[in-house]
């Protein structure tokens, strides 16, 4: 449109619980602690726990102690005799070290230096850990030590066996037994592996399994805290499983523990986000079919209307909604101007949106690439008022009438409200094949390429194809048509109301022409082959556009600017409600450059109402910001484009907004993407140009 309106739309932001993984381990405290375990190691407490023979542990005469007063004497009788001394020991599990150490005296009245006659074995458990003999006679006491870590965790007799032969005595004397343990894991504690921050869906099976692990191997059993509605953790393996049922983020604490109650955990959060919407638009590929037949003057409308789409997107489409936009016109009517009824291929729902919304629920849902079509019988009463829809005496202006296709895309379904400021109109590529019966007398330019044939007495049957168009608009009434073509062979048609004098509807073709030529050299070849102006002077705005047809005052301006609107919104569309800066702004801009306005200075005079303002606003705020509509998306973001121009330079530039045209083509464009194309053309970073400029998205 020409000079005013539009507005915004929520965007569902998931907040994704971006909880930094904490994993913890419950305080180690030491599960070995370096000890000796023999008791009366020095003999000095009577004998227990000794176990010995008859006269081995006492102070005797004859030999000393290595400390204190008191020790062990094995044999030294000089006669066949066995002496055994013995104490039972466990050995912690827990120790990874284990040191028996004892002190021995030998002494012995045999003289030969190679038989050993008596002898005294040490055994722990079941291994002989040594072997002394006669042989091994010494002065004074020897320390003899030995590694018996390889017992932990088993309980065993320490055993000292003292055998004398009938004669010449030896006697082994043991004093300061010490069975050291030591070393090893300093924690009981089972360890949890973190398994970092988790994501997940509604709706979709969960199966994590944690990691935990045991010091001393022990049989762990899991418990968790903090896990999201729907998922459980199996107590014996720890396998966190189930289906989240609702979105929602949460610190999970999963905690193992073995038998002694000894416990690790570990936290980390759980984010379940709800199920997205597949981001393809959709249902696209629409092929609408009409058959119409108008009253005497045009002004009412009723026939048949199908609509046949497919769903290209990898998520079901259970409905499809109607975008009745003229239900809308200032308010909500009880008696509405556009009716459905008879509806097939679905079932009907309530009227929403402030009546500008139906659902449709398909009979069943359609997969990806299934196709579906809806049918219904019309009925359309163009109301008074010169408007975009209205019926000014005998001119009637038929935009938005026709249902269409409401988007479904990454953000769910399009269901936008109607604004009076601008458009809300997000449309995807369609085909319309458009048939209009109606009086003789009145004519109708329509989107797209017509045909005329004779219908009944008076009538003519207009038939209307357009291809790869977003909607498709008419109008009747007794216009007078002249014609031109443009150099590249595209038909200007110029429908003029009673009041334009035909002077000047030849110098709105002929600007509508050069308009046509000049666009099309910037952002690629017109496609459809014609268009059709159709120029009254009472409408409350200056033009609005429609696919081959827009309606205009008949001044330069609002010509050039509507014409421009063919490219952008028309063939590189967008979501015109979300961001109508895409095509405002840019529609804007084509005008100027087609008038030779190179918005030098522009910036200069941008003044900002609010730090919430921005280009890129949506309709949204717009509407509650209606006087700062046109200043800010028209005039600032034309400016916009006038800058980022003089940044990149001309021809990078120039090259830049044609390669982006040409790269949606038929689809739909957004803020994110212009400036990615804008970023790749340039090797300046415009990081701080769009921050300057407000150009957010
Ligand atoms: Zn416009």
């Amino acid at each position: 449109m020409a000079r005013r309106r539009l507005a915004a739309v929520a965007a569902l932001a998931l907040a994704a619980g971006a909880l930094s993984a904490l994993g913890s381990a419950s305080p180690a405290y030491a599960a070995c602690t370096t000890t000796q375990l023999i008791g009366n190691p020095g003999f000095e407490s009577g004998t227990i726990p000794w176990t010995s023979t008859s006269g081995v542990i006492g102070a005797f005469s004859g030999q000393t102690a290595h400390g204190g007063t008191r020790y062990a004497w094995l044999d030294g009788y000089g006669s066949a005799h066995t002496d055994t001394l013995s104490q039972s020991v466990t050995l912690p599990a827990d120790c990874t070290t284990a040191t028996l150490a004892f002190w021995l005296h030998i002494d012995s009245a045999e003289t030969t230096t190679t038989t050993a006659y008596d002898t005294l074995t040490v055994k722990l458990g079941s291994i002989t850990l040594a072997a002394y003999s006669n042989l091994n006679k010494a002065t004074g006491y020897q320390q003899r030590t030995f590694d018996v870590s390889s017992f932990a965790g088993q309980t065993v007799t320490l055993l000292y066996t003292g055998v004398e032969d009938a004669s010449a005595q030896t006697s082994f004397v043991v004093d300061d037994v010490a069975l050291t343990v030591s070393g090893g894991t300093t924690s009981q504690n089972p360890v949890v592996t973190n398994p970092g921050n988790q994501t997940s869906t509604v709706g979709t099976a969960v199966s994590r399994q944690i990691q935990a692990t045991d010091p001393q191997g022990d049989t762990l059993t899991y418990s968790a805290t903090g896990l999201p509605a729907g998922l459980s953790i199996n107590s014996s393996t720890g396998l966190i499983s189930g289906t989240p049922t609702a979105a929602g983020a949460s610190s999970v604490t999963v905690t193992a523990r073995d038998p002694g109650n000894n416990t690790g955990s570990a936290t980390f959060s759980w984010t379940v986000n709800p199920v997205a919407s597949n981001p393809t638009r959709t249902p696209a590929n629409a092929d609408y079919t009409l058959s119409l037949a108008s009253d005497s003057t045009g002004a009412t409308w009723t026939g048949h209307q199908s609509i046949a789409f497919t769903n290209v997107s990898a998520s079901p489409l259970t409905e499809v909604y109607l975008r009745l936009w003229d239900n809308y016109h200032g308010t909500c009517p009880s008696n509405q101007p556009v009716k459905i009824s008879n509806v097939t291929g679905g079932t009907l729902g309530a009227l929403e949106v402030t009546c500008t919304a139906v659902k449709i629920t398909l009979p069943a849902p359609l997969n990806q690439n299934q196709s579906g079509t809806v049918g219904f019988d019309l009925s359309i009463a163009v109301p008074d008022g010169s408007d975009r829809f209205g019926r000014d005496g005998s001119y009637n202006f038929i935009g938005n009438a026709i249902p269409v296709l409401a988007v479904r895309d990454g953000a769910g379904w399009h269901l936008d409200p109607y604004t009076n400021n601008g458009e809300s109109f997000y449309q995807l590529i369609s085909d319309y094949q458009v048939t209009l019966d109606h009086p003789t007398s009145v004519l109708t330019p329509t989107s797209g390429a017509a045909t005329e044939a004779p219908g009944s007495s008076g009538r003519t049957i207009t038939t209307a194809t357009a291809t790869n168009v977003r909607e498709f608009a008419w109008v009747a009434g007794p216009f007078v048509k002249t014609s031109t073509t443009t150099p590249s062979g595209v038909v200007v048609n110029t429908w003029r109301t009673s009041g334009i004098a035909s002077s000047t509807a030849a110098s709105m073709q002929s600007t509508a022409a050069s308009a046509m030529a000049g666009h099309a050299s910037r952002f690629g070849a017109y496609p459809y082959g014609e268009v059709d102006v159709v120029l009254h002077n009472n409408f409350w705005f200056g033009g609005m556009e429609y696919p081959g047809l827009v309606l205009s005052q008949a001044t330069a301006t609002p010509v050039i600017h509507e014409l421009g609107h063919q490219w952008f919104y028309g063939i590189v569309g967008d979501d015109e409600y979300t961001v109508p800066w895409l095509d405002e702004g840019f529609t804007d801009y084509a005008t100027d450059i087609q008038r030779g306005v190179t918005g030098s200075g522009c910036w200069s005079s941008v003044t900002w109402q609010s730090s919430a303002e921005k280009i890129t606003n949506s309709m949204a705020y717009w509407d509650a910001h209606s006087s700062r509509y046109g200043t800010v998306v028209y005039t600032y973001g034309k400016c916009v484009l006038h800058d980022l121009r003089r940044l990149m330079g001309d021809s990078a530039f120039n090259t830049m907004i044609l390669n982006y045209a040409q790269a949606h083509w038929y689809g739909i464009s957004t803020v994110a993407e212009f400036k990615a194309a804008a970023q790749a053309a340039t090797s300046t970073d415009l990081t701080s140009f769009w921050s300057t400029h407000r150009v957010e998205g």
